[in-house]
């Protein structure tokens, strides 16, 4: 039996680039400070990295798959010329009241539902007692108190933060390289 790693569940908007609200632009894709960094830190720690993304933008009709998926992979090609490397990338396309009538449920992978870490786990050899995600809104983190991670990180790079997010984190990170640090601080002590 091949032995587990651990994760790092990234949220996508926020988390790794700028979020301008429903981010799908091409000349809006920003990486943010750091991110590079932080990645290749926890890549050479052991850790795999998932992006884990919700894009209601496609129920509600403000882009489509093809414009989610080009996004997608100039954001990887940017990132991977910086040799970090994404174990997957899953997004949900999904919202209750979306326009687009395909798309439109109450689904099982749109955060906070741990549908997409769960599917990660069950495609890939992944440990998710001992991964972590980082997220910019409540939502993330109880996708992966949903899931079962080790921890949940707040980032201050996305949106404001609030009381409830604050409460649900296991830590408040200021940006990506501060949220990298606690993580592998925490997972070594154990
Ligand atoms: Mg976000
Ligand atoms: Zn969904």
């Amino acid at each position: 039996m091949p032995s587990l790693k651990p994760a790092v569940f990234l949220d996508r908007d926020g988390v790794i680039n700028r979020d301008t609200g429903y981010t799908h632009k091409l000349d809006e894709l920003e990486i943010l400070a750091g991110v590079a960094a932080g990645c290749r830190q926890l890549i050479a720690a052991g850790f795999e990295l998932i992006i884990v993304t919700n894009q209601s933008g496609i129920a509600r009709g403000l882009y489509n798959e093809h414009d989610y998926q080009q996004f997608s992979t100039e954001l990887l090609r940017q990132l991977n010329l910086q040799k970090v490397h994404f174990l997957a990338v899953y997004f949900c396309p999904h919202h209750k009241e979306g326009e687009i009538a395909s798309y439109r449920q109450e689904c099982y992978c749109r955060k906070p539902q741990p549908g997409m870490l769960l599917r990660a786990a069950s495609e890939h050899p992944i440990d998710l007692t001992q991964s972590y995600i980082i997220g910019d809104r409540p939502s993330d983190l109880e996708a992966g108190e949903n899931a079962g991670l080790k921890a949940n990180v707040l980032i201050e790079t996305g949106k404001t933060i609030t009381a409830e997010g604050q409460a649900k984190a296991d830590y408040v990170a200021a940006n990506f390289v501060a949220a990298t640090e606690w993580i592998l601080t925490d997972f070594n002590s154990r």
